[in-house]
């Protein structure tokens, strides 16, 4: 009897210990998307519970997968912290990110007003929209949380709970899942700031489409003021697009779950403008383009180079990037294999899976070509990606040399291995030995990789990666059979390759 009651009261209790503990140890927001005002958001939190005398708040100067300080506490105001009884509680901003909260423990309810990042993505600001954040009251909420919420630098791991107020026919799509409490209101959890920041969310009238591609389920879910019934037509060219990256990969997509967010504004201009941040079950692109025409040669080059970052960063990354610190972040050095191998498999994929001809793809190197021309090629990658930041002017040739330096290691690796081994099956050996939570030492990639292939690679990252010598892509492309004229930039196929060419031709691009 009494070890009956005794039972009786632990499993009543337990689930309220439970509960008390996890709210002790969340931060619990409130974000209401209902009531702005000039264009602004109320925010407020309670910080997890603490014993601390101070706590330095911090907002992102920018986020894994951009290398420019983006400031997000700049749109923060109003900052303003209270104790139980709704006394103010002194705090001090620091900079442009980061706040001093005074007499933290006392601390109930910290609060401010923050502004959107940007309105349009019309052309004339340059700047990257994707890891910002839009507010439209009545139609749209692109929102990044990086832009809404923040952490104390003393209490970075914990979890967060947030609950949203919004309009009554806002669906809420993301790779987190949303609960819908009422009408108004959803709640969601995750796990800790890094993974909050890394589930961006799109608020709107829904129009959203699931496909499922192998074991992975995938949302589809599209945002244009005027086009309201369009996700499915989307939907259709996604799932192409992920069934022949499933077969590149090797098979399976490395995820269960994944969510596409996309917005579409509709211009008069001419040609189209993409913008895009991959994340490790999502992607935000950003779409603006005089005719809906363009949209899905837009998502085969966005769409598709954002998914191709679930191998890497997402699955395959340094210390510098698994600890990664939203003040004062330590750039990698292997920006080349982020930005440059993720760019060229989305140029690779196409004519490996045969979804278009020869000279399409001989087009797509001489654009790569093309590009590279507007920069210094005379700089050592290794270098230019440690310094990232400062360099922003020679930033955008990782997607130009960077995907021709991938063509590079893709011909010498399979000319090594006689066919047997691309930077396809490269990737693999990475993921399986690194893989979601496991990281490389920044400082040894190279030498793991040598080990991994052949000694002569070691040389190629030397030279090319490391070193500053130019890319060897007319000695190379030669290996598989083509032309690079180095004074107009075409590349044209040989007509009559020999069989050493045409095997490695075959082996490179299935030709
Ligand atoms: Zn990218």
């Amino acid at each position: 009897m009494n070890t009956l009651i005794k039972l009786f009261f632990v499993m009543i209790i337990f689930p309220n210990i439970m509960i008390a503990q996890k709210t002790k140890k969340n931060y619990e927001y409130h974000i209401d998307l209902l009531h702005l005002s000039n264009d602004e958001v109320r925010v407020s939190f309670s910080p997890p519970k603490n014993n601390l005398k101070q706590g330095k708040f911090i907002i992102p100067k920018l986020v894994p997968g951009f290398y420019q300080a983006m400031n997000f506490g700049q749109y923060v105001s109003d900052f303003t912290a209270t104790d139980k009884n709704g006394k103010k509680i002194l705090t001090e901003r620091l900079d442009k990110n980061s706040w001093m909260v005074h007499d933290l423990k006392n601390v109930k309810k910290i609060s401010y007003q923050v502004a959107d990042g940007w309105d349009s993505l019309e052309k004339n600001n340059q700047e990257a929209k994707s890891p910002g954040t839009m507010f439209k009251k009545d139609s749209v909420f692109v929102i990044n949380y990086n832009s809404l919420v923040g952490y104390f630098e003393e209490m970075k791991g914990n979890p967060y709970q947030i609950k949203v107020t919004k309009n009554k026919g806002f669906y809420a799509s993301s790779a987190l899942n949303y609960q819908q409490k009422n009408k108004n209101t959803d709640i969601v959890w995750a796990k800790d700031y890094r993974q909050l920041v890394d589930s961006p969310v799109l608020y709107c009238v829904p129009d959203t489409t699931w496909i499922k591609i192998g074991h992975t389920e995938v949302l589809v879910s599209f945002y244009n003021n005027k086009e309201r019934h369009y996700s499915k037509i989307i939907a259709r060219e996604i799932e192409n697009i992920l069934k022949n990256q499933q077969a590149y990969l090797g098979g399976t997509l490395p995820v269960n779950k994944y969510a596409f967010l996309i917005y579409y504004e509709s211009s008069n201009e001419n040609g189209y403008l993409g913008d895009g941040l991959e994340h490790s079950h999502s992607t935000l692109c950003l779409y603006r383009a005089g005719s809906m025409k363009f949209l899905p040669h837009a998502l085969n080059r966005v769409a598709s180079h954002e998914f191709f970052h679930i191998v890497t960063p997402l699955n395959i990354h340094s210390g510098e990037i698994q600890h990664y610190d939203f003040l004062n972040p330590v750039m990698s050095k292997h920006l080349w294999l982020y930005e440059g191998m993720t760019e060229y498999a989305t140029i690779h994929m196409p004519i490996k899976q045969k979804m278009i001809s020869l000279e399409d793809f001989e087009k797509s190197l001489e654009e790569k070509i093309q590009g590279m021309k507007e920069f210094d090629n005379k700089l050592s990658f290794t270098e230019m990606s440690k310094n990232s930041m400062e360099r922003q002017d020679q930033y955008m040739n990782f997607y130009q040399k960077g995907a021709l330096l991938g063509a590079c290691l893709d011909i010498r690796l399979r000319e090594l291995s006689h066919g047997k081994m691309g930077t396809q099956d490269l990737m693999q050996m990475l993921m399986k030995k690194y893989g979601e939570g496991k990281y490389f030492n920044d400082d040894h990639l190279f030498d793991e990789i040598t080990k991994m292939t052949y000694p002569e690679i070691r040389t190629f990252f030397r030279d090319f990666v490391e070193g500053t010598q130019p890319i060897p892509l007319k000695e190379y492309l030669e290996k598989a059979g083509f032309n690079y004229d180095e004074a107009t930039g075409k590349v044209t196929s040989f007509p009559n390759p020999d069989s050493k060419q045409i095997a490695l031709r075959k082996a490179w691009i299935n030709q």
